[in-house]
């Protein structure tokens, strides 16, 4: 008998989601799955991971990828073609608009979700050998601001600090910075440094989110009004004469104007508080913390970025780090914590418009330096066009051929309707991807190129702290999908550019990125990666996580455990990368919002994530696990304003500004700030009926990152009435009948939509045999007087598809429902008892999800509190398991327990508990 072949060890690797950048351990099935798990010697999270990393292995599916070239065929069909005709079909294309238009009337697209040797390639072929700098990228949605602040004061894109800074403060400021639910291993670092070492969180937010949970001292500031704060910060530090003018004089320039324009801005703590819209006491409290602690980090996000005003922003925060000499040691610096995967790369790369390569800029001299180390023959003199004006060029005509890689720009670009409307006017619209349809896709390329995807691809990525690690293939590529970069350097090859781009691999590709980062730099420029220029196939296969600068001479190696960390911090003596080797100050400008309210959109709608969803969804959406926690989009709302407009908890309102309308569910919360909206970015076209929130965002952008200010958008909001909710699942897509308000939401072995609608039980009736009549087995139920109406169908004694739908006010539910379509048969007792909405074993339903790597749901645990089985988060823990891995969900714990010892105490009548409403608890499609 032949023995059990051993198990293949599991794959190194790396998180594809947050700019955290986990290692992760991949263990593959041997059936095209694999099991995920932390990286224990990962400096970045040392084996920890959050939801969305545990749920990975739920996203490996090959369901709806895109396995081969595809060509639009003059009927508007799209055809299957080989790959030789696809790429020789972009590289003429580009040619030909080239020929007759010139280099500026073509673009790349690309991607935070890139590879680092993707973005190189892409970003040499736009810039070195067609001529045009058109090549911008979905992080200028995320971290430009940031790039544009650092450059304006250090001269360079360089994050100074390592996360072992937050091991070390005493103080960590988080501004703009949901990083409970958007870097949640990070921050999970930081409620460990506050529990053990006692440190202290500021949260400066407009919302009271789960990061402000476990905050010291909360913030609620005024939109837009972060420069406001840090002005005032340096003015009290100034005043109080807790400069450090040492620093200040040997390593910075334009201090005394800068302080001279904070002190325009907030002269003092009564202003400050003013400006700020924050109570006078809570300012003087962050002040005086900021002012004696030893050691502080200020960590900021898309708060900040996300601004018309987001690179002063970044530089009021600088200002105060500077002016203390708070930068470059152990605990103590501006910290920018990337939202992308591999934004970091990309800056790293130059694939932003406004860089050139290797952190070097247009300027006549990188230029040349470039050109030659190319051996370009057409290298862009100037900067391209950024993201927001490179689709109004391609709306205007003026740009006429653009490859889109790996990104959804219809989903996620402000105006996206604008964009899916620019996108159709291209002569040339190509797209690599990994999946047949989304936005963009649907917005007709003329040639779909098939991308491997995550757990597939070989190459690098880099994190928010500078370190370098590796993606590693653990799957092979699917069909037809190849990497980015192959596909680029074929295209290179065929418009005869073939001797420089003779890569055979990833590491070729790798090898000359980190050589050109070296070229001719002698230590003028932050980015250098000399000393892995010549690594070996085999030893950039072997790559352990290195972070920059790399010691001199020496090979990466392994940090193995927490505190092993070498010092690679930059300017803690100086030695920025200005042409004096002096830090600049930046004076900010007075904040104010771009676009004003008034009475036709008298609130601000601000956007953002949740915890368990990225980006568009097309990753995490598969993921059932992920889909439990928020199934639906929803709007934020204070409750004096839903008040004031009718709104209800639960209920639905259309949000409108000058560029669209979304239908979403609304949740009345106290977290919210009074004249803000907030809602998530995550659903499009492809998962919502009317959900693509982006449709709404004004274009408005920062004058010095060109990042679009996706916070303040001015806007409306109404009650929309939907007399009927429900329900629908099945095992292949269904389409609704329009009017219907639909989510789409992950489950295993089916498709869910949660539905509401204004027809009734008949119409539905009609539209249901529509959707299940096709030989199927059908039982249906129906009650005329209370409105209900339910219908399951079987295709041998497998449950195939269901619909149930019932009044607004008695919504039927679906976690009985669900767990029947991973069945092979139903037994007839569950076939029985299926339209009651009951489950056969009688079992409660665990309600929706909270702790998402578990599985544990807001029922069970509300269960286990009643009960007396747990009474706090920690026998929670103990009890259920809920929290205890990646502990995102501890702030929702929290407040779970703070509500039922609220509803418990005999106070609680005069003050009446309010349930956060992005908690699952006030979905009531599904807990009705
Ligand atoms: S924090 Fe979560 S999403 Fe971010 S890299 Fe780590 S596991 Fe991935």
């Amino acid at each position: 008998m032949n023995a059990p072949s051993p198990q293949p060890p599991a794959v190194r690797t790396t998180c594809p989601y947050c700019g955290v950048g986990c290692g992760v351990l991949a263990q593959p099935d041997g059936y095209g799955g694999a099991t995920i798990g932390g990286d224990p010697d990962h400096p970045a999270n040392f084996g920890r991971i959050c939801s969305k990393g545990s749920a990975l292995g739920e996203t490996l599916g090959l369901e709806g990828r895109l396995l081969h070239p595809m060509l639009r065929q003059p009927d508007g069909t799209l055809a299957r073609v080989e790959w030789p005709l696809a790429i020789e079909r972009v590289a003429d294309g580009f040619t030909r608009v080239i020929e007759r238009h010139g280099p500026d009337a073509v673009a790349f697209y690309l991607s935070g979700q890139l590879l680092t040797e993707d973005y190189y390639v892409a970003n040499k072929l736009m810039k070195g050998f067609l001529g045009s700098a058109n090549v911008d990228t979905n992080s200028r949605l995320c971290m430009a601001s940031s790039v544009a602040g650092h450059r304006r004061a250090f001269g360079a894109d360089t994050v100074p600090g390592s996360y072992d800074d937050l091991d070390a403060a005493d103080l960590l400021v988080l501004v703009g910075s949901n990083a409970a639910w958007c870097h949640p291993v990070l921050f999970q670092r930081m409620a460990k440094n506050r529990r053990e070492r006692g440190a202290k969180i500021v949260v400066i937010d407009p919302r009271h989110t789960a990061t402000a949970e476990d905050a010291d001292l909360f913030l609620p500031i005024a939109p837009g009004m972060d420069s406001a704060l840090f002005c005032g910060l340096l003015v009290h530090l100034a005043d109080r004469c807790e400069l450090d003018y040492r620093y200040i004089d040997a390593h910075t320039q334009g201090f005394e104007d800068t302080l001279a324009a904070a002190r325009a801005i907030a002269p003092d703590l009564a202003a400050t508080a003013r400006a700020t819209h924050l109570p006078k006491a809570d300012v003087a409290r962050f002040f005086t913390l900021f002012r004696t602690v030893p050691n502080a980090v200020t960590c900021f996000s898309q708060g900040v970025n996300q601004s018309a005003q987001g690179t002063d922003k970044v530089n009021a925060i600088i200002n105060c780090h500077l002016a203390t000499g708070r930068i470059g040691r152990r605990g103590q610096g501006p910290f920018s914590l990337t939202g992308q995967p591999n934004a970091m790369g990309g800056r790293e790369v130059g694939g932003l418009a406004n860089q050139l390569a290797a952190h070097m800029a247009f300027t006549p001299d990188d230029i040349d330096r470039v050109r030659r180390f190319w051996n370009a023959p057409r290298i862009a003199m100037r900067e391209g066009l950024k993201a927001v004006q490179m689709f109004e060029a391609i709306a205007r005509g003026r740009i006429k051929a653009l490859w889109v890689m790996a990104t959804n720009p219809a989903v996620s670009l402000p105006r996206a309707s604008h964009v899916r409307d620019a996108l159709r006017k291209l002569d040339l619209f190509v797209v690599s991807e990994n999946v047949l349809a989304n936005d963009t896709v649907n917005a007709g390329p003329h040639i779909l190129l098939p991308a491997a995807a995550w757990g597939e691809k070989d190459g690098t990525v880099t994190n928010s702290e500078r370190r370098i690690s590796r993606q590693r293939p653990f799957l092979p590529a699917p069909g037809e999908a190849k990497p980015d970069w192959w596909m680029v350097t074929q295209m290179a090859r065929r418009m005869g550019f073939g001797s420089a781009f003779a890569y055979r691999s990833a590491a070729d590709v790798f090898r000359e990125h980190a050589a050109l980062s070296a070229f001719e730099n002698d230590g003028r420029r932050d980015f250098d990666l000399g000393g892995l220029a010549t690594l070996s196939d085999a030893a950039f296969d072997a790559l352990d996580p290195v972070q920059w600068p790399l010691r001199a001479g020496a090979e990466p190696r392994r940090v193995r455990s927490h505190g092993q960390c070498e010092d690679r911090r930059f300017f803690a003596d100086g030695g920025f990368y200005t042409r004096n080797g002096k830090a600049r100050f930046v004076a900010p400008e007075r904040p104010a919002p771009r676009a004003a309210t008034g009475k036709d959109f008298p609130f601000r709608l601000n956007t953002g994530r949740v915890r368990d969803q990225w980006h568009t969804m097309t990753r995490s959406g598969q993921s059932p696990r992920l889909g439990a926690h928020l199934p639906e989009p929803f709007v934020e709302v204070h409750p004096a304003d839903a008040k004031a407009m009718a709104l209800i908890d639960g209920g639905f309102a259309r949000v409108a500004t000058r560029f669209g309308s979304c239908v979403l569910k609304v949740a009345v919360t106290d977290r919210q700030r009074r004249g803000s909206l907030f809602a998530p970015i995550h659903w499009s076209d492809a998962t919502a009926s009317a959900a693509r929130i982006c449709d709404l965002v004004m274009p408005e952008t920062d004058r010095y990152s060109g990042q679009p200010d996706a916070k303040a958008t001015p806007a409306a909001i109404a009650p929309v009435t939907f007399a009927y909710r429900g329900f629908a699942l099945a095992r292949w897509p269904l389409v609704m009948p329009d009017g219907t308000w639909w989510a789409r939401v992950a489950v295993p072995k089916a498709l869910g939509l949660l539905l509401a609608s204004n027809d009734g039980p008949e119409t539905w009736r009609g539209c249901a045999r529509d959707m299940f009549d096709d030989g199927a087995e059908l039982a249906e139920y129906s009650d005329a007087q209370r409105s209900v109406y339910r219908v399951a169908a079987f295709v041998d004694g497998a449950l195939v598809g269901c619909l149930f739908l019932g009044p607004t006010e008695a919504a039927p539910q679906w976690d009985a429902v669900k767990p029947l379509f991973e069945a092979d048969t139903l037994a007839d007792d569950a076939r029985r008892v299926i339209l009651s909405g009951r489950s056969a074993d009688g079992l409660a339903s665990a309600g929706p999800t909270v702790c998402a790597c578990f599985g544990v749901g807001l029922a069970t645990i509300r269960a286990a509190l009643q009960s007396g089985a747990a009474t706090s988060v920690e026998t929670i823990g103990a009890a259920l398991r809920a929290g205890t891995n990646c502990g995102s969900c501890l702030p929702e714990l929290k407040r779970i327990v703070a509500d039922a010892g609220a509803a418990s105490a005999p106070t609680a009548t005069s003050a009446p508990a309010t349930v956060p409403s992005d908690t699952p608890a006030r979905d009531p499609a599904v807990t009705a």
